[in-house]
């Protein structure tokens, strides 16, 4: 997420087992969770275990009513158990539940109905067996929401508000069961990459759709528009009546911006343009063919694959800094994913230094240096970003002067590119930098900041 309010600018461990569900290992193998596996009778019962690590394809129908603001969703999410152990339940998470007053309708597995349950913005679905490694099931989950109204706390993730919709983490995605409050605007997401996505949008008027996917028809009214996406963590869907659209060819892919008329649409595309060009020449190659920078409601800048979030009312000053950390994000969380909410130094930190490198625009944080290895649920508001944004990114650009930027850049490339599509930890990170120089970077300028870990 960025910082940049719409009014102002305002400012490992190697396992991470959490109620039984596994977390990826640096390496990207999937790993046993020792302590639920063990606690799993050898024969026939519930092994009481879910993942993160399953291969789900989804394909959904989004109904949406401009007037009332209400929708209606019908998921089905095809999953294969990829974890290395069997499972017995699965974890969705869907924002709808905490703001939209979601009404749940009974969820199938495989077509017989299950007592799935909510507990915060996760659907926590039964599968009536253990469902082995290798095998597939499918899971449909249908809901009614109505959108906020406002901008206020983290409504603007899920409203219409200021003449567009903002639809964020609608689609119920595998996830794991992860607090939706905490103490400042850190995003609670962790969300395992999907080969295939697959979204029909209903619309009861004409509106002019951007997404996380690519359109691959329209219905002959206008009203019925299908998406298809690949290798995305998320399905973000933004809407309004009026959208203009513009684009720029960067490098081989089409930048795309979508505002309302009189937001400055050009200055949008040239801001991200500039900084998705910037950024790609560093990071290595961006896996999908369009880019969609979108005006949103309003509240924060944020990031989903493939298509980012500028807000409505965004001052001029901070545009291209704003342009500079969404895009960047692409690459950390978009590419290589990771848990946001409990090791938000993994994908903010790196956006932030990256967004800053590329702007010049690096400055010191304004809270004194301190941990960066604690979770969003950990940070105050008034410091959560000046300790992970400025002060992490700030530890990486002194790796960055440690190593010598050739070294570092290629360092971050072999990084992305070992873990594409893949969960990781901060560890990884920090390894992947200490691995390619043979300055201690662990011990002279991690360990401090990362009890943790080391
Ligand atoms: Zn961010």
């Amino acid at each position: 997420m960025g910082t940049m309010h719409w009014t102002r600018s305002v400012v490992s461990s190697l396992m991470i087992v959490v109620a039984g569900i596994a977390l990826s290992s640096p390496a990207g193998q999937p790993m046993q969770a020792a302590v639920t596996m063990a606690a799993s009778p050898a024969a026939a019962g519930p092994v009481g275990r879910s993942s993160l690590i399953l291969e789900a394809t989804y394909d959904a129908d989004l109904k949406l009513s401009w007037r009332s603001r209400k929708i209606r969703v019908d998921s089905s999410a095809t999953i294969r158990n990829t974890s290395g152990g069997a499972i017995d339940r699965m974890e969705f998470n869907t924002i709808a539940a905490r703001l939209g007053a979601m009404r749940l309708q009974p969820v199938t597995v495989d077509g017989v109905s299950v007592a799935a349950t909510v507990r915060g913005q996760t659907i926590i679905v039964p599968l009536g067996r253990n469902l082995p490694i290798g095998a597939t099931t499918t899971v449909r989950i249908r809901y009614r929401a109505t959108l906020r109204r406002d901008l206020a706390g983290s409504d603007w993730l899920f409203t219409r508000t200021n003449g567009v919709v903002d639809l964020y983490r609608w689609l119920p995605w595998v996830s794991r069961r992860t607090p939706f409050d905490r103490p400042n605007h850190g995003d609670p997401f962790v969300t395992p990459s999907s080969p295939s996505v697959t979204v029909r949008i209903g619309t009861s008027r004409r509106l002019v759709l951007a997404t996380t996917g690519h359109r691959t028809s329209v219905s002959a009214d206008g009203l019925t528009q299908t998406f298809r996406a690949a290798n995305v963590r998320d399905f973000t869907v933004t809407a309004a009546r009026d959208y203009l659209k513009r684009s720029r060819v960067v490098r081989d892919t089409v930048v795309r911006v979508g505002n309302r008329p009189g937001a400055g649409g050009a200055a949008m595309l040239d801001a991200a343009a500039d900084a998705f060009d910037a950024l790609e020449k560093r990071l290595g190659p961006y896996p999908h063919g369009a880019f969609k920078v979108v005006q949103s409601a309003g509240g924060y800048g944020m990031e989903s694959p493939g298509l980012i979030w500028i807000p409505t009312g965004v001052a001029a000053s901070t545009l291209r800094y704003l342009a500079a950390h969404e895009t960047a994000h692409q690459w950390f969380y978009g590419i290589v994913g990771s848990d946001q909410a409990k090791e938000p130094f993994a994908d903010e930190a790196a956006a932030d230094f990256a967004a800053r490198f590329i702007t010049g625009l690096k400055r010191a944080s304004r809270c004194s240096a301190g941990r960066l290895d604690r979770t969003i649920y950990e940070y105050s508001a008034a410091c959560y970003y000046e300790r992970v944004y400025i002060g992490g990114g700030n530890l990486l650009d002194k790796a960055r002067q440690a190593m010598g930027w050739s070294v570092f850049w290629s360092a971050l490339r072999g990084y992305i590119s070992a873990n594409r599509d893949d969960l990781v930890t901060t560890s990884t990170l920090l390894d992947a930098l200490d691995a390619a120089t043979p300055i201690d970077l662990g011990r002279t300028l991690f360990a401090p900041r990362f009890p943790r870990i080391y």
